[in-house]
């Protein structure tokens, strides 16, 4: 049995070395198509039709986002998990934000829990879904309001369980996006990939956990993601 388990991390390093290696290799062409558009655009304006060269450029850079976002998930391998203080890890994300919420007129707030939550996991990546989540939550505030945006990170935590909740006053979400958004490619906007939250659920649930949303339109967001405790 020990030995399967063995060989079935090994499978999936190498089938991530692989898609790792692919989605590099499709990034060159990607850029060698690009440079030319550039270089035709200026034959194009002169016949009016630039915006041909926009629109390829432009799906050539969100299939490069894609990529990219896709790299930075396969990026950390399972051998790097340590303890994490989720306390640390929301102050650190608080002061990442600070500056773009400030600009958005965002007011971003936290609440720390009491006792010392740490569960166990890669940190990269656990950050790598908060960016994401806190991100989406900025980007709903600012397209609903013109400078009372609100959003709240919490930390709770029982002997068993840790809980992460990030709160907006945006948007909100259409029943078919609450349905949808954790499918890949699943995107209501004009510039999205759709990759992040796939990419956040199942990062989540690598690490034993969940990620749930609570959605009302026109209202807000209430995503929460629920890790197990480090003793357990
Ligand atoms: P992207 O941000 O590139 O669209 P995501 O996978 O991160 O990709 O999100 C998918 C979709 O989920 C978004 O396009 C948006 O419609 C919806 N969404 C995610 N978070 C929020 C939020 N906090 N408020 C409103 N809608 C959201």
């Amino acid at each position: 049995m020990k030995y399967i388990k063995k060989a079935e991390i090994e499978i999936r390093e190498i089938d991530r070395q692989l898609a790792a290696v692919l989605a590099h290799e499709i990034r060159n062409p990607l850029t060698t198509v690009k440079g030319f558009m550039e270089l035709l655009k200026p034959y194009l304006i002169e016949i009016g039709k630039e915006h041909y060269a926009q629109i390829a450029i432009d799906e050539i850079n969100r299939a490069n986002d894609m990529i990219y976002e896709f790299l930075n998930a396969s990026k950390a391998g399972f051998n790097t998990k340590t303890e994490i203080d989720l306390n640390k890890l929301i102050k650190e994300m608080k002061i990442s934000f600070d500056n773009q919420a400030n600009i958005k007129k965002i007011n971003l707030s936290v609440n720390l829990c009491p006792k010392k939550p740490i569960i166990y996991g890669d940190s990269n990546k656990i950050k790598q879904v908060l960016i994401n989540v806190l991100k989406n939550a900025l980007e709903a505030c600012e397209e609903a309001h013109a400078g009372d945006g609100k959003v709240c990170l919490t930390v709770k935590s029982n002997s068993l369980k840790a809980k992460i909740i990030i709160e907006d006053n945006g948007t909100g979400m259409s029943e078919e996006t609450i349905h949808r958004l954790f499918s890949p490619f699943y995107t209501t906007k004009e510039k999205g990939t759709g990759i992040g939250l796939s990419i956040c659920r199942k990062i989540i649930e690598e690490h034993n956990g969940s990620i749930k949303v609570h959605s009302t339109h026109s209202q807000g967001s209430v995503f929460t993601i629920e890790l197990p405790m480090a003793s357990n």
